[in-house]
C-alpha cells in the first residue's frame, strides 16, 4: 500500500504535519540505515515496514537492512533477549562466539553501507556487535533497543552494555528501562500506523469473512490474544483467564492468533504448549497465521469484544495500541509499555494473574456500556500518543540533534 504523509492528514491535523515536514528539510537527503534480525513477526519489523516509506517521503534518504545468521545464532540472540528480559539464562562461550562471528560476516557484507551513512540505528540486541566491526564509519550510530531491560541478567547485560556503551545515543521505549550508559538516552515509545492494513477501517464484508474462516460466532462474545507464541507473552495464562471467566459465560469464545517471526527459534515449542492447554475446547481458536496477515488481525482485533495482552515482560506491547486503536477495551499484563497504555479503569484493566484477568473479562462482558467507554478512552488515548507520526518525529528530532 503506497501511502502519502498528506494521506495522515486528517488523522494527525496539519500542524504536526507540518512540523514533520519541517524535520524532514533539516535531514534532507541524510542517509539513515534501520537495521534489525528480521524481516517479518514481531513489533520492529511491524514498525520499520511502515516508518522506512514515511522518512524517505519526507526527503531522507532511508532503508532497512536485515542481518542473516544460522539457527545457532538464533538461539544466542533469543537466549540474549530473554536474559535481558530477566530470563536466568547465562550465554556460554560458544554461543557468545556464534553471535559475534555471525555480526563480523555480516559487518563484511554490510560494510559499505554502513561506513558512509549519515546515521545508522540498530534495533535490539542482535546487529549490537556491529559498530565495532566497522571501524572506517563516518556517521551517527544508535542503539535502538526495544525490549524490557528494567531488570536484566547482570553478565548478560554487562556483555551487550559493552557493546552497545560505544555508539553515540541510545533510544528506549520507557523511562524505567534507561540504563547507566556513557552517552545521551532519548525515551520514544513506539507507535501504530493508522492508515496500514493492519488499523485502517474494514468493511462488514472483510469482517464478516473471519468469522467464516476462522468458524467463530458472531452472535456470541470473542476476547482474543494476538502474540507471537513467547513464553513472556504468556498464552497459556490467557487460556487459564478463559477457562475461569468461560465458567460464567458460557459462550465465550477465545481467539490466539500469532505467527512466525524468523529471529525467534521458540515459536513452535510454545505454540505446541499453548495447543496442549487448549486441549479440545472448540471454542478456543489457537491460529498460527502467515506474517502478510494484517487485514485478517486488523479483522480478529475489530471483531472482538476485549482484547488481551497478558504478558509478563513488555517492551512496548504495540497489540495493545492497536486494539485501543479499535475502540477495543484492553487486559493487558501490568508490566512494561503495557502501563503506558492501559490506563487502569480507563482505557482497559492492567493485571497480574490468570484469576486478576479473568476477573476483568466477567466485568467487561456484563457491562457493555463501561466496554463502549474505554474503547471510546482508548482510540483518544492511541490518537495523541502512540502513532507512527509522533514517533517519526521523536526519531527525526533525536537525528537532527546528534547532527548538530
Ligand atoms: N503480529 C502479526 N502477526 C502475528 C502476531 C503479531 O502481524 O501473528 C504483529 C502484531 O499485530 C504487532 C506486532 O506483530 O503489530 C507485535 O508487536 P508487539 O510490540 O506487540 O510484540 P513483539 O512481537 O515485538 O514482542
Amino acid at each position: 500500500m503506497s501511502l502519502s504523509i498528506t494521506d495522515y492528514e486528517p488523522v494527525i491535523g496539519p500542524g504536526p504535519l507540518m512540523h514533520l515536514r519541517r524535520l524532514g528539510e533539516m535531514l534532507k537527503d541524510r542517509s539513515v540505515v534501520h537495521l534489525n534480525s528480521t524481516r517479518v513477526g514481531g513489533g520492529v519489523a511491524e514498525i520499520l515496514e511502515n516508518f522506512v516509506p514515511l522518512m524517505r517521503e519526507l526527503g531522507i534518504d532511508a532503508r532497512w537492512e536485515v542481518i542473516t545468521g544460522t539457527e545457532d545464532f538464533f538461539k544466542a540472540t533469543k537466549l540474549i533477549h530473554n536474559s535481558l528480559q530477566g530470563a536466568e539464562q547465562d550465554l556460554s562461550p560458544t554461543m557468545k562466539e556464534v553471535f559475534m562471528e555471525t555480526n563480523r560476516e555480516n559487518a563484511q557484507r554490510l560494510a559499505g553501507l554502513l561506513e558512509e551513512a549519515d546515521f545508522v540505528v540498530i534495533h535490539d540486541p542482535q546487529p549490537a556487535p556491529l559498530l565495532s566491526m566497522i571501524p572506517q564509519r563516518r556517521g551517527k550510530w544508535i542503539w535502538r533497543c526495544h525490549i524490557d531491560v528494567s531488570r536484566p541478567n547482570r553478565s548478560v547485560w554487562n556483555f551487550i552494555k559493552g557493546l552497545v556503551g560505544r555508539y553515540h545515543a541510545s533510544v528506549f521505549s520507557l523511562v524505567d528501562f534507561a540504563q547507566p550508559l556513557p552517552h545521551p538516552q532519548y525515551i520514544i515509545p513506539p507507535g501504530i500506523d493508522p492508515l496500514s492494513y493492519k488499523n485502517r477501517d474494514l468493511s462488514d464484508q472483510e469482517l464478516n469473512r473471519v468469522y467464516e474462516e476462522f468458524n467463530l460466532d458472531p452472535t456470541r462474545p470473542i476476547i482474543t490474544q494476538i502474540s507471537r507464541y513467547d513464553r513472556f507473552k504468556d498464552p497459556v495464562g490467557v487460556i487459564r483467564a478463559y477457562r475461569m471467566a468461560k465458567a460464567y459465560h458460557e459462550n465465550l469464545q477465545l481467539v490466539l492468533a500469532g505467527g512466525d517471526a524468523t529471529d525467534d527459534p521458540e515459536g513452535a515449542l510454545v505454540l505446541r504448549e499453548t495447543l496442549e492447554a487448549a486441549g479440545d475446547d472448540p471454542d478456543i481458536h489457537v491460529l498460527s497465521l502467515p506474517s502478510d496477515a494484517h487485514l485478517t488481525i486488523n479483522a480478529l482485533q475489530r471483531i472482538s469484544h476485549v482484547i488481551l495482552q497478558k504478558s509478563t515482560r513488555e517492551g512496548f506491547g504495540l497489540t495493545v495500541s492497536e486494539g485501543l486503536w479499535k475502540r477495543k477495551p484492553v487486559i493487558g499484563g501490568d508490566t512494561g509499555g503495557i502501563r503506558l497504555q492501559v490506563i487502569d479503569y480507563h482505557t482497559g484493566f492492567r493485571v497480574r494473574s490468570p484469576e486478576g484477568a479473568a476477573l476483568r473479562i466477567r466485568q467487561l462482558l456484563q457491562d457493555p456500556r463501561m466496554m463502549r467507554s474505554m474503547g471510546e478512552a482508548g482510540h483518544s488515548h492511541v490518537r495523541d500518543h502512540f502513532l507512527i507520526t509522533r514517533q517519526l518525529r521523536n526519531l527525526m528530532t533525536t537525528l537532527a540533534c546528534l547532527q548538530m
